[in-house]
């Protein structure tokens, strides 16, 4: 009898292995063919980061951030912190890579702040070129910029404007989010500021769904984020410290309203977006063949038909 009961026991045993051996091959298969491989660059190890490429379509986004201040209550890197969870959070639903940490771009205008961290322009678009040109000696086609910082609002649309200059195997995409009316709405009616800006009550928000323990809201009243109008008599016109002029604390609105349920929203919708857009970028086979045919075009315009 109790050999009886042995035997059962080990075939049990016998038939528990044979139905989870293929789970477990199939769980060894998804390890090698790398479904389960990180996205951050940084994390990859050499022979995963050739799969990477290979899953990612040959896609990179380089979220870009900066060093500054961001009134008295956010860290100095709130865009490099917000911008790459946002990207993280995209590339978790379109898989992409994720360059590491990158600060380097325009913030002039903040030098006078503690923390402000300025390159030279010079260096500024040497490093993001040759960031772009490091990518794609690593077999990355479409490079896809995430802009963080308000400050590099004119600089990147340049960037991707001065890549025409010589040719390039690679093409380099910048994300343009686009919000719907809905969206315009909802976050319309969540508002308690109309004096809304650079660490005020909707970049606090994003810092909250993001990451809330750096967000110190209790602190967002201690300096004064409205525009002092020091240049108001100017009519038509740009100059470079119009910034200073009016917020010289660099600092915009009032954190003290922001929100974890206005971040939430933000974000998301941010997420949402970029998913999208690193889907079409990873589908688009046109930019790269236009751009071809523009290089070749332009060696010799004599010959461009009229
Ligand atoms: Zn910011």
């Amino acid at each position: 009898m109790r050999l009886t009961q042995k035997n059962m026991a080990m075939k049990r045993i016998i038939i528990w292995i044979l139905l989870l051996l293929p789970l477990a091959l199939i769980a060894q298969e998804t390890e090698s063919t790398g479904n389960n491989l990180p996205v951050k660059w940084e994390e990859l190890t050499a022979p995963d980061f050739i799969r990477a490429v290979e899953k990612s379509a040959g896609t990179c986004v380089i979220p870009l951030g900066i060093l500054e201040k961001h009134g008295p209550h956010l860290p100095l890197g709130t865009d490099l912190i917000s911008v790459r969870e946002t990207a993280l959070r995209a590339a978790e639903k379109e898989f992409t890579l994720i360059f590491p940490p990158f600060y380097f771009g325009q913030i002039y205008e903040a030098k006078q702040q503690p923390g402000t961290v300025a390159y030279s322009p010079q260096t500024v678009l040497t490093v993001l070129q040759e960031t772009c040109d490091e990518l794609h000696r690593n077999g990355i086609e479409k490079i896809i910029l995430v802009n963080g910082h308000g400050g590099n609002s004119s600089l990147l649309p340049y960037f991707c404007q001065i890549q025409l200059e010589k040719q390039k195997e690679y093409a380099v995409y910048l994300f343009r989010p686009q919000d719907s009316e809905e969206f315009q709405d909802q976050l319309n009616s969540m508002r308690q500021t109309d004096w809304d800006g650079h660490a005020g009550e909707t970049e606090t928000s994003l810092m909250l769904a993001a990451s809330p323990d750096l967000v110190h809201i209790d602190r967002a009243k201690e300096q004064s984020g409205k525009n002092q109008e020091r240049l108001n008599s100017l009519a038509y016109a740009y100059t470079a410290i119009w910034w200073y002029a009016q917020y010289p604390n660099h600092y915009a609105g009032d954190g003290s309203y922001g929100s974890l349920e206005m971040g939430k929203l933000i974000l998301e919708n941010e997420v949402d977006q970029l998913a999208e857009m690193i889907k079409s970028v990873k589908a688009d086979q046109r930019t790269i063949e236009l751009q071809n045919q523009f290089y070749k075009d332009s060696k010799h315009p004599i010959k461009t038909e009229q």
